[in-house]
């Protein structure tokens, strides 16, 4: 019989990945804490409509890479492709952002049906910021000194910020026109995407990623030459922010989004060390998007970050080891199994950061010491008749050249604190 596998794109994440992972996780947190933001956590699955809403149609997202399904009751379902749909959907059923704020994160897989290669997948993972409720560019600039915090913090050097103002919806839809006028003067030039993107999304050209496509749209006219008075005061102040802070960035007078929501702020934070897969963090601001809900309206400004990206990028060397057991207890002999259950208790009662390892199925010394080897632990602690008859543990250190020594069992914890230094 064949055997099954994984879904294509989809990738299990092994135990030995793991600490890496929660590595990521904690480090992120830990700033996201720093800034008083509180995690939020929603359903995986989602109408399909609310995607449809959010997004916009005419996104590659919707036009293409959703995982869409019916229900039983055939409702259209989708597992979720990003984060921020599902949050002003809760947002807007629990009154979240009526006559107030709210900043927010979320973390989880994403599912997007693209095709898989590195930094790609089809199940991906992201942390997510939103904020609701604030106007000015002073929040932009938080989440923007947000990010580069947590890129400090775990070590990335090469990752750099390029920013622009996509401006008010009207602004935004002159600049449509002009856009439309100038790709079809140039039509011979376009690929097969940008035609259909031609019609439907124009924007969106400027975001290609054929390099066939790169001078005619360096040379495409930018809408900060048509930006309006407000959007460009919002972006100005966030400019000023970021200045003062000593966070460096570029403007890039050609960087839209691919989701249609988005108007004002928007900025990626980009690597030269993933190919072509480089973005490893994008956001901006989203005012109409609560109102296009059908909600009052509530400007709002997140982004997410490709913990898939992120992890690659992250030096493992600098991760602390926080998976291999310190002790592993050797067990010979019926008695012992009962005593070193207890023992192992008493341990991880006196000393809760301990990582104790029992052996449990039998065998001789001779492999539960392979075992302990193979282990990680610095410590064995045997435990076998003559042990038990005199109330005490023989110790190996295997890690280290020291000799073998005997603890009496009251002795130990505070045996373990020095020679592991807790
Ligand atoms: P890209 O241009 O690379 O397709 P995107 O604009 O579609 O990215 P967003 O929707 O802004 O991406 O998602 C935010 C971040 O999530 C990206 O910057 C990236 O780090 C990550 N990401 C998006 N799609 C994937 C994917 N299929 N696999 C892994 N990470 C992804
Ligand atoms: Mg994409």
């Amino acid at each position: 019989m064949a055997k099954i596998q994984a879904i294509r794109g989809m990738h299990d994440i092994l135990m030995q990945d793991t600490p890496r992972w929660q590595y990521l996780e904690e480090s992120i947190n830990s700033i996201l804490k720093q800034y008083a933001y509180q995690e939020i956590r929603l359903p995986i699955v989602e109408k399909t409509e609310l995607f449809k809403r959010s997004i916009g149609d005419n996104t590659d997202i919707v036009s293409k890479e959703m995982y869409s399904f019916d229900d039983r009751n055939e409702t259209s379902l989708t597992l979720r492709p990003e984060g921020t749909a599902g949050c002003v959907r809760a947002g807007i059923e629990h009154g979240l952002f009526h006559n107030q704020t709210q900043r927010l994160w979320y973390i989880g897989p994403m599912f997007r049906h693209e095709r898989p290669q590195k930094g790609r997948q089809r199940q991906f993972h992201q942390i997510g910021v939103e904020a609701f409720g604030f106007t000015g560019p002073d929040i932009d600039a938080e989440q923007i000194l947000m990010c580069d915090r947590i890129w400090k913090i775990l070590n990335l050097s090469d990752i750099s910020l390029e920013i622009n103002s996509l401006g008010t919806s009207d602004s935004r839809a002159n600049y449509r026109k002009i856009l439309v006028d100038y790709f079809s003067s140039n039509k011979d030039k376009l690929d097969d995407d940008s035609l259909v993107r031609l019609e439907q999304n124009p924007l969106r050209i400027l975001d290609s990623k054929n390099p066939d496509m790169r001078d005619l749209i360096n040379e495409s006219p930018t809408l900060e030459e048509h930006l309006d008075s407000e959007s460009a005061d919002h972006f100005a102040g966030l400019k000023e922010i970021l200045d003062g802070a000593g966070v460096e960035y570029k403007v890039n007078p050609r960087l839209v989004r691919g989701l249609d929501y988005y108007g004002k702020t928007v900025f990626e934070w980009i690597t030269t060390q993933l190919g072509a897969q480089g973005t490893v963090c994008a956001g901006g601001r989203y005012d109409g998007l609560v109102e296009h809900h059908g909600a009052t309206p509530t400007p709002a400004v997140g982004f997410a970050m490709g913990l898939e990206r992120l992890l690659e990028l992250t030096d493992v060397s600098k991760m602390p080891d926080k998976q291999s057991p310190h002790v592993y207890l050797i067990l010979s002999g019926e008695q012992a199994t009962e005593r070193g259950v207890l023992l192992a208790e008493q341990l991880r009662d006196q000393l809760p950061n301990l990582r104790v390892l029992t052996h449990c199925g039998g065998g001789s010394l001779k492999s539960q010491f392979k075992k302990a080897d193979k282990s990680g632990a610095k410590l064995a602690l045997v435990l076998a008749e003559d042990e038990i008859t005199q109330n005490q543990v023989s110790i190996k250190f295997l890690r280290a050249d020291t000799p073998q020594t005997v603890i009496k069992w009251p002795e130990i914890a505070n045996f373990l604190r020095t020679s592991l230094s807790f």
